[in-house]
């Protein structure tokens, strides 16, 4: 038994809790790794500018096709994946084909960028920053086009080596964002730590926001503290018209969300470049 939200298969207890159907899923991802990651696919979801409405940047965002489910939601998958070594090169593959998708946009959009999400057990591979750097290179995109998502767990990895990763990212002239800001532990604390070009403002701040005044000043004070201190903030699950004009008076940099568009494949990407913000 399965369930489906917007387009996307999440497994509910029944198999999340299943430890032989979770060995089957896992077994299937390493077949899979073995042709190429043939059955995963990339989707990019818009980051438009607040001030402009137009959109920007996409976020890349993993989906595992597989009969006969359906497209399944990478929320459950990746983290299967943290303690497999299978997430290393499924992450180059990521990064591969973002920076790849990129160039059929570049000359479309100025200063165009995406972001790609990165987990812990990529990030502490001490092999990650030349594969970064290999794959630049192999895909011809520039530094300047990526930014990568450090997701929750992420800051649970020693500071000192989370700040020379970011140095080291940073001298190479790529963007790094916090995600999921302001949920689990040390968002604020890193956030002082660590020279953070983005923060990715949590999306269950932004549910039903317009009713909510203590989510409101949740999510003031997070775009207060960033324009002061030179940082970008990304509002993610804007889902609504209401939601939408209601956070007009926050200052935020960017927004994402279902309002403006789901995740789709590359080629429905471009078409929505076409259709006036
Ligand atoms: P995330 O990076 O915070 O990504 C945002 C998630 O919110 C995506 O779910 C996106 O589809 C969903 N979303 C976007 N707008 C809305 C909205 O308006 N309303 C609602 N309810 N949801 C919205 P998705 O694609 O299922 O991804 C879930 C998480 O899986 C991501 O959260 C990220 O942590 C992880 N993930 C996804 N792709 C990758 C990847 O390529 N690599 C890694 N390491 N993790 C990934
Ligand atoms: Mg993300
Ligand atoms: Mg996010
Ligand atoms: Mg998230």
């Amino acid at each position: 038994r399965y369930e489906h939200h917007s387009d996307l298969v999440i497994f509910n207890d029944e198999i999340c809790g299943n430890n032989e159907k979770q060995f089957e899923l896992i077994g299937l991802i390493h077949q899979c790794a073995t042709s190429h990651f043939e059955g995963f696919r990339l989707f990019y979801q818009p980051i438009a500018d607040t001030k402009t409405g137009k959109i920007r940047g996409m976020e890349a965002l993993i989906r595992w096709e597989l009969e006969p489910y359906g497209l399944i939601s990478p929320g459950i998958f990746m983290e299967w994946l943290e303690e497999d070594p299978c997430i290393f090169d499924l992450g180059n593959w990521i990064l591969r084909t973002a920076l790849k998708d990129i160039g059929r946009i570049r000359d479309k959009i100025p200063h165009f960028f995406v972001n790609v999400n990165i987990s812990a057990a990529q990030l502490s591979r001490k092999e990650f920053r030349d594969s970064v750097m290999t794959i630049l290179k192999e895909t011809g995109a520039r530094p300047e086009e990526l930014c990568l998502e450090l997701t929750e767990r992420c800051r649970d990895l020693d500071v000192t080596f989370l700040k020379n990763e970011v140095d080291f990212f940073h001298s190479k002239g790529i963007k790094i964002a916090l995600d999921d800001f302001g949920t689990g532990n040390s968002s604020l604390s890193l956030a002082l730590e660590l020279p953070i070009d983005e923060l990715k403002v949590d999306m269950s701040f932004i549910k039903d926001i317009e009713h909510k005044p203590q989510n409101q000043a949740m999510v003031q004070s997070i775009v207060d503290y960033a324009n002061r201190t030179n940082t970008e903030t990304c509002i993610e699950g804007i889902e609504n018209q209401e939601v939408s004009d209601y956070i007009h008076q926050f200052g935020a940099t960017w927004y994402q969300g279902y309002f403006y568009s789901k995740p789709v494949p590359i080629d429905q990407f471009e078409t929505l470049l076409d259709v006036p913000h």
